[in-house]
């Protein structure tokens, strides 16, 4: 059996499995995977179409083998693009998949000629690699380990370099092609490594929506679903590392404790629905008026902290009682509520729990000098005369 031959056998066993494990993916919602699922089931009957080449009329295996590669191609790239949150379709390159489509019937029905179509079709899948590769690396999340982007943006430029070699090995005329699956060595060569980077690109793919599931199930452990906000676990262990941080850098860190003021009114009057819309608008203003690294968190009903780095007292005072103005500024339309909040500063050898009952006390400050307001904790326990107040 010459070896190009068996090579295809080895392509559609890997390209019919790659399709399997993608296909068990696609009850997990994860953009992209349907398409890169059809592509491999494409690619894997353009195989069994060139491989019956000889076994049907002149040129249908070559013709059918090819018009599927190159769809199977365009929808491997529209794939990645869609997985990673970008338009799917490229209206410019979908013109130019049509005119290689129409390039590829006159070398084979009208002009024939094998290394002209074998130095176009292999330009053409060095293309699909090279947008795999660059799609992950430009648009790969900056917060997820960056293992399997790399795997996959290697495994795809290692693929376009072979497509490239063989292109231009046929297209420059340094080798000629006798027939369809010549089985010359170089040949032999150059589709192993094409059909190696098969599954190579699709484990990276299986591995990339693994990757989006395991942010999904962090993301359910960690971000409080209605308001945005850290949950209290996940606020409190970034909180640890923040601080531990800051002693080492020798920083100031700062605390605030907020309540929303009357809430119960809130439920009571307008419903638990109109009281949970009106905690999904607080969060929502929260996060829209913290800075970039700002630490926010809910710990548990409707009391929040928020954690300043590089914050002293004062400043965490004044951010405060501006995240207060940003609330007040943007009321939720059926449901217009306040807060108030306590505020302070972790000193030497102070841990969370201290400064968080310190913050504590102080928000009973501020809720006793009549709510919608915000008091620095003061270290005798006394009413602060630092308070922030409207107007
Ligand atoms: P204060 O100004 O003294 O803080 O008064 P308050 O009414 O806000 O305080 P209290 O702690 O008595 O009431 C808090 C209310 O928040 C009671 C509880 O039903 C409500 N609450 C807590 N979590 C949720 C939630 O997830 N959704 C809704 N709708 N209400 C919640
Ligand atoms: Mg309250
Ligand atoms: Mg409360």
């Amino acid at each position: 059996m010459p070896s190009t031959v068996a090579l295809l056998g080895i392509a559609i066993m890997s390209c019919v499995m790659s399709a399997s494990v993608l296909a068990s993916l696609l009850r997990a919602d994860v953009r992209g995977v349907p398409r890169w699922c059809a592509a491999y089931g494409l690619a894997a009957i353009g195989i069994v179409f060139a491989w019956a080449d000889k076994s049907l009329p002149p040129q249908v295996g070559t013709f059918a083998a090819h018009t599927l590669f190159l769809l199977g191609g365009l929808l491997i790239a529209q794939g990645t693009r869609e997985f990673f949150g970008r338009r799917a379709v490229s209206r410019v390159e979908c013109v130019a998949v049509v005119a290689i489509f129409l390039a590829v019937i006159v070398l084979t029905y009208v002009e024939p000629n094998l290394d002209a179509r074998v130095a176009l079709t292999s330009a053409y899948f060095a293309y699909v690699r090279v947008a795999i590769g660059w799609t992950a690396l430009r648009y790969r999340p900056r917060q997820r380990p960056k293992y399997n982007y790399y795997f996959l943006a290697i495994a795809a430029f290692v693929g376009a370099l072979v497509h490239v070699a063989r292109s231009v090995t046929y297209g420059f005329g340094f080798d000629h092609q006798a027939a369809f699956l010549d089985p010359s060595p170089l040949n032999v060569a150059f589709l192993g490594l094409g059909i190696l980077s098969f599954p190579f690109l699709s484990i990276a793919m299986v591995m990339l929506a693994h990757d989006r599931l395991a942010e999904r199930l962090e993301r359910l452990a960690t971000v409080d679903e209605l308001t945005g906000a850290l949950m209290r676990r996940a606020f409190v262990e970034r909180a640890e590392a923040m601080i531990a941080a800051a002693r080492v850098k020798g920083t100031p860190l700062a605390l605030a404790i907020l309540d929303i003021d009357n809430f119960k009114n809130v439920n009571d009057q307008y419903g638990h629905a109109a009281g949970d819309r009106a905690l999904a608008h607080f969060g929502t203003t929260m996060l829209r008026s913290v800075r970039a690294g700002d630490l926010f968190g809910r710990l548990g009903g409707e009391e929040f902290a928020v954690l300043f780095p590089a914050t002293h007292e004062g400043e965490a005072l004044q951010l405060t009682n501006g995240l207060r103005a940003a609330v007040a500024a943007a009321p939720c339309a059926q449901t217009p509520f306040t807060f108030s909040a306590g505020v302070d500063e972790f000193g030497a050898g102070d841990t969370l729990a201290a400064v968080m009952a310190r913050a504590d006390a102080a928000l009973y400050t501020a809720k006793a000098l009549g709510r919608d307001c915000v008091a620095v904790a003061s270290p005798d326990d006394e009413p602060d005369e630092r308070v922030a107040q409207p107007g």
